[in-house]
Formats: C-alpha cells, structure tokens, sequence
C-alpha cells in the first residue's frame, strides 16, 4: 500500500485537482492520501486573523474571498449528485471559520491557540472536497489520530500514541479505499485542543502514516519535477537528482530545500520506506527516489541549499588550549535547553569560537551561554560575547564530504573572491555537509556561484 501526500501546490487550482483526481482514480487497490490546504490559503487564513486582531475591517473581504474560492472549486469539481453534501459541509466549516474571526476583532487579539484552530480550516476543508472528486474516497479525520505534546514549549508528534491510533483507524480501511486524509493538523494529548506539525507539516502526516502502517513507499507530490540540486527558483540551472540518501535528503532539507519538511524523513528512515518526490503537474516524469544506501551510478555532490535566519555567537580565548573545554560546555549549555546547533568554527582564527543556531533561539541561546560562562567573562579567560544576525548557512551536501577538503578550499577562495564573507565554515565533523556561514543578503549571488562549482 502507498501513502500520497499532494501539496498546497497541487490542490490550489480546478486544473491542478483534476490532475490529482487523474493521479488517484489510477491507483490500483487502496491507498491513503494527505492533502493539504488550497495553496497559499493557510498563509491567507493568518494574515486575516492579524487583520482582525488590528482591527482593520478589511478580514471580511478576505473571508468573503476564501468563501468564494472554495465555492468555485466545488461547483466545477464535485459531482451533482455530491455537490449539496459538500457545500453543507464546507459551509458550516467556513461559518465556523468566520465565527473565530469575529471573536478575534472583539478580543482584539490573537492567541496562539485561536491561531491554530484558525490554519486547521485550510486542511479540513481541502480534504472534504478532494474525498468528494475522486473515486471511491473516504475521509478519514487526522485531528483523532494524529497527536501532539509540548516540548520546551513546542508542538511536537507524540509519537508512540499517533502509531497506534493511526493502526487503529485505517484496520478496516475497505479494499479500494482511497482513504483522504487532512495533513498538517493534530490535537494535543493532554487537553485535546487543536495543533498542527509545523508550517509544512503535511509531508510530516504523510510520514507517520506511512511508518505506522509499514507502506510500501510514501509519494510526495509538488510543482517540480524532484529534489533539484538546488531552488529552482534561485539557480536556474538547478538539475533533478535521480537518487539520493535519506541522510542527503535530512541534510538538504534542515538546511533550507523546502521541498520535504525535515521531520518528515525520520519516520520513514526508521523503518525504511523509500520516499518518491513526484510532480503533479508532470505525473510522467521519474521523480527522485529517496532510500537508505548510496547507489553506484549517485552523483558525489547532491546538492547546494542555504538557511536563512542563522545568527553566529562567537567569543574570543587567551590561551588556545581551553578551546576544546570551553566548546564542549558552551554546546552543552545551548543544547540542553532543545535548541540546535549548527556545526562550525571560524575560518581563521584558532583563537574564537563560533556557535551558529538559528536566528528565532539566539536571545536564549545568547543567555545560556552568559550563565555558562560567566565566571570566564568576568576574569578575563575569554571576550565578551557577540552576536551576528542576519547571516545564511550555505550548505553542500553529498558524499564524503571530509574528504573533499580541496572542494572546501576552492569554494572558499571563490565565495571570498567575490566580496562574500565566510563569518564562519564548516569544523570537519560532518561526513555529508560543508558548510559556509554568510551575509543573509549574499545568498542570491553564492548559491548559483558554489552549485556550479560543485555540480
Ligand atoms: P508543496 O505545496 O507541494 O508542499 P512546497 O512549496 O512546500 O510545495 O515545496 C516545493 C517547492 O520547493 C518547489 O516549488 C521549489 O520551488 C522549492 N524548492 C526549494 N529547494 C528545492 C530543491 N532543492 N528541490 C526542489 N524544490 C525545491
Ligand atoms: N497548509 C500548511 C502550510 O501551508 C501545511 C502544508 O502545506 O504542508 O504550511
Ligand atoms: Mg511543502
């Protein structure tokens, strides 16, 4: 059994919903879908929410067009004989979606909780109308089965419950069912209140179905053609990749592709189920395959990608020595409190430490570290510290990567030779990545500088 995840790309237009009708009605046997919300309406459902919150009146415009943009679709899509269940459905569910609004333009603010009750209407209603287009469809409701806990302070899936709540659910899935099911939205465990997976999350929904359920593959249908080995959008000349590791993909996706939401591989990883990245727009098309091993006809370098948002906390030593003691600890410090680090050191200079994390967790990544090393600071034994914000970790991901060390010199030499700055680089600890600290607003010029260096 195959697990299909269409997103927001492919549900977003009557042209591109035929096209998943078309991609469905040809499966052979059941299968399970994930779809997200209509493209572009999730960012819509929030931008209404903080227009409502502001008290700017203009939100009812805004609702008025997501009602009609749902109604239009319905009315070319669904069949008569479904379309009265349908709009009662839909109807009541954007009632309900302008009954928050309302509250939020009385209250005058926007709690996180109300927010995400609000982006969960984006994926509910997706879901009844592509249950009702394709055939032999049933909707089968993630906001049971998919579970969130808290985790410093974040949602995250409650793993072990969503396993067997997902076993659960789809035990009598019937033979030809194609099952529907809304990506991206969860509830918390505790208190049952409605979650989500994250921006993206809907390729995360698909990936704990397809894990829990052990399916042969889990398929990811977007706009383009496959892993690219760079954003299409930024490097024109950026090439499918026809096959690549699930530790490549993990790479390539925390540091910025966005094709694949990065939680979404571990599950699959973990119990080895290969992901397919396919185009709706180009169904014929190969696609990447995404497994466990390399492959021998692999290319060595995968791909060039860049996450913006990194800030760099760096600090300066007197005695060279203590830069080992003085690193652990400071990863130490940061890490215990959940948040990430980016491997690096500085390019030059033996005598500063640079810790890069993202830019969201640098206030609380900056505290830690001034509680850690306090007694340091105020001694003597190192600077102050300083933060850099404002920078992209441009990354390069392939195989062997601590090998290429003359790869690593040549990028270096070309990102300097154009005035682009390395804050910092990568430290030799990983065996897929280089990595190279810069200025956010140089990202444009080295991404298709370094991919045709590298590829
Ligand atoms: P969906 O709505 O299907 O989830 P996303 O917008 O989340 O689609 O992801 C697909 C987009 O990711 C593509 O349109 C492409 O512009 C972008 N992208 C960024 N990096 C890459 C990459 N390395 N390979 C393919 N696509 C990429
Ligand atoms: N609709 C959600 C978003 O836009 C989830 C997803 O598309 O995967 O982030
Ligand atoms: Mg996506």
């Amino acid at each position: 059994m195959k697990v299909l995840k269409f997103g927001g790309t492919s549900v977003g237009t009557v042209e591109s919903l035929k096209n998943v009708k078309n991609i469905v009605d040809s499966i052979e046997g059941n299968a399970i879908v994930v779809v997200s919300a209509l493209g572009g309406l999730t960012d819509k459902l929030i931008s209404t929410a903080k227009k409502a919150a502001s008290q700017d009146e203009s939100w009812r415009n805004d609702m008025t067009a997501i009602e009609d943009r749902h109604a239009v679709i319905i009315k070319s899509l669904v069949k008569d004989e479904l379309q009265d269940e349908v709009n009662t459905t839909v109807t009541q569910l954007l009632k309900d979606l302008k009954r928050n609004y309302e509250g939020i333009w009385l209250l005058r603010a926007l709690p996180d909780q109300t927010l995400d009750v609000i982006v969960s209407y984006g994926e509910r209603m997706s879901s009844v109308i592509v249950t009702a287009i394709v055939e032999n469809g049933k909707r089968h409701d993630s906001l049971n089965f998919i579970k969130t806990e808290k985790w410093y302070g974040k949602n995250i899936a409650d793993r072990k419950l969503t396993e067997s709540l997902i076993i659960e659910e789809f035990k009598t899935q019937g033979e030809n069912e194609k099952s529907i099911v809304p990506g991206f939205i969860s509830t918390d465990t505790a208190t049952g209140e409605i979650t989500n997976l994250g921006r993206g999350g809907s390729d995360y929904t698909g990936a704990l179905i397809a894990a829990a359920l052990d399916a042969d593959i889990l398929e990811i249908w977007t706009d383009v053609d496959g892993f690219m080995t760079a954003d299409p959008r930024i490097v024109k000349d950026a090439k499918v990749i026809d096959h690549l590791t699930f530790t490549e993909s993990m790479e390539l996706c925390s540091f910025g592709a966005k094709v694949i939401y990065p939680p979404t591989i571990y599950p699959v990883f973990h119990k080895n189920i290969p992901i397919k990245i396919l185009n709706t727009f180009h169904a014929e098309a190969p696609g990447s395959l995404i497994t466990d091993n390399s492959l021998k006809e692999d290319l060595p370098v995968k791909g060039v990608t860049s996450l913006k948002d990194t800030s760099l906390i760096s600090f300066e030593l007197k005695n060279e020595n203590e830069l080992p003691v003085l690193t652990n600890r400071a990863f130490n410090a940061i890490s215990k409190d959940g948040i990430k680090i980016i491997p690096v050191s500085n390019p030059d200079n033996n005598f500063i430490i640079d810790i890069a994390v993202g830019s969201g967790e640098a206030g609380k990544a900056l505290k830690l570290l001034e509680q850690e090393l306090a007694p340091e600071i105020s001694n003597g034994t190192i600077s102050n510290l300083q933060l850099k914000n404002d920078l992209a970790a441009l990354a390069i991901v392939g195989k062997d990567m601590r090998m290429k060390q003359r790869m690593s010199e040549r990028i270096k030499h070309s990102l300097q030779r154009q005035n682009i700055e390395i804050h910092a680089m990568s430290n030799g600890s990983s065996d897929t990545t280089l990595l190279y600290i810069i200025d956010i607003d140089k990202t444009l010029e080295a991404l298709p500088l370094v991919h045709s260096l590298v590829i």
